[in-house]
């Protein structure tokens, strides 16, 4: 998501940058770009213009022509009125229990996924989720859920397959979650393909009874200024107090993201990266702007690595990887922990200028398929040949072939590539250059 809006963007400002002194004409051509920009990013037109108004009045102020370094100067107006586009502030949930949560949303747009996200993130913040089945409609939204909430150990509650009056389930939902002393209960409610008049009907019926503290819209960002205009109407209908938008890693033009608050006067309050149930988290507008500028989100990125990695373990693997000692069961064990880091590319994606980089390196160097082949070849080692890699020759070579069902081309090339990254490590090569090792496994 925004990758052709960062690389207009990082264009614009570099030309910006490269002039010494800045005249309006600087500004303005400048800022005609970024609105074409924006506009191809799919943002509602009366947002980028507003915005790009906003930006040029600021621009225009005496500061930046009387500034050291004009150029960095609009990036920062740029930065601060992109933060302020998105909203500002994370905003938290309220959540005081017992906490009633709705979400509602078209089909499809990941409602059911997001519950269980929601929850499972509920959980690790100590708290006690409840998953709550409203959809009356599809019973295969009734057993994802249900599945869902096995896989993350919350409880959940189905309603009676014949009962077709919300009301009721909702009445029996909310006298079993007092049983089961829950702090936070999220309804999943039942989408359709488009806004209709029963569905609304029904939502708000729900609404009423429940009277939820927290009422979220779940929309599909790679569905553009759709997801907006969506969000408008169910505001209208049910008021809702935030947005949690899906899909940002997708390759949708993120217009959706940058019109929504301005346009509904609601926040996004989560977002979701991913098909997995860790791939979601809180919407930081100021990280969202430092992203789109290219200027990475480290602070995101140290903070899922915390979530998920053990310290000792990162330490242990900085000081293998340091002392030059690195071996296949280091190998396995790294393998292990990027995995439970979630797709590489999207997590590479918060470092300052990786966007840039990214074109560079071969578009299967994070295939899963691949590390699982790597994988397989060490895993026919034996134990010795693991920590000694030197000793692997002729003979064992094609045993290792054999036995990880490879070629003794593939083992070759992989034991070369696994040398050269060795002595990348000792000499502190550049991050590029071990992508490019990764990536050149066929
Ligand atoms: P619902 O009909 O609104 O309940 O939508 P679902 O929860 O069934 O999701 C629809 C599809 O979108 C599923 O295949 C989900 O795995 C997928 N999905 C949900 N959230 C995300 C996300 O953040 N990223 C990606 N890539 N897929 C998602």
């Amino acid at each position: 998501m925004f990758s052709a809006l960062s690389d207009s963007l990082d264009k614009t400002f570099r030309n910006l940058r490269g002039v010494g002194k800045i005249s309006e004409k600087n500004i303005t051509d400048a800022l005609r770009e970024i609105r074409l920009a924006l506009l191809e990013a799919d943002v509602e037109f009366g947002v980028a213009k507003e915005f790009i108004a906003k930006v040029k009045e600021k621009a225009m102020g005496v500061d930046v022509f009387k500034s050291i370094k004009p150029g960095e100067q609009i990036v920062k107006i740029f930065n601060d009125e992109l933060t302020h586009l998105l909203g500002d502030d994370a905003e938290a949930l309220n959540l005081n229990p017992p906490a009633h949560i709705l979400l509602c949303g078209l089909n499809g747009a990941g409602k059911t996924t997001t519950a269980a996200k929601l929850a499972l993130r509920l959980q690790k913040e100590g708290r006690r989720p409840l998953l709550i089945a409203c959809d009356l409609y599809r019973p295969a939204a009734i057993d994802q859920l249900a599945t869902l909430a096995k896989q993350i150990n919350v409880p959940c509650f189905t309603p009676d397959p014949d009962e077709k009056n919300l009301v009721k389930v909702a009445k029996q939902a909310l006298a079993w979650a007092k049983d089961q002393q829950g702090t936070a209960l999220i309804f999943d409610t039942a989408g359709r393909q488009e806004i209709d008049e029963k569905l609304v009907a029904e939502l708000k019926e729900l609404h009423r009874f429940v009277s939820p503290a927290e009422t979220l819209l779940v929309a599909d960002s790679a569905t553009g200024q759709q997801a907006v205009s969506v969000a408008r109407h169910f505001d209208e209908a049910v008021g809702i107090t935030g947005i949690i938008l899906t899909k940002l890693d997708g390759d949708a033009r993120g217009g959706a993201a940058l019109s929504m608050r301005q346009v509904t006067g609601r926040p996004i309050k989560f977002i979701g990266e991913g098909e997995k149930l860790d791939q979601f988290g809180v919407f930081h507008p100021e990280r969202m702007a430092s992203r789109i500028l290219g200027m990475g989100d480290v602070v995101s990125m140290v903070e899922t690595a915390a979530e998920n990695i053990n310290e000792k373990d990162a330490i242990k693997a900085a000081e293998r990887i340091q002392s030059g000692k690195f071996d296949f069961n280091d190998f396995l064990d790294q393998m292990n922990m990027l995995r439970k880091l979630g797709p590489l590319d999207g997590l590479l994606g918060m470092l300052p200028g990786f966007n840039k980089i990214k074109k560079q390196i071969p578009a299967d160097a994070f295939d899963e398929n691949k590390m699982k082949r790597m994988e397989a070849i060490v895993l026919s080692m034996t134990p010795r040949e693991r920590t000694r890699p030197e000793l692997i020759k002729g003979s064992r070579r094609r045993r290792i072939a054999n036995g990880s069902g490879n070629t003794i081309i593939e083992v070759n090339r992989f034991l070369k590539q696994f040398t050269q990254m060795r002595k990348m490590m000792k000499s502190k090569g550049k991050m590029k250059n071990m992508m490019q090792q990764l990536g050149g496994m066929e």
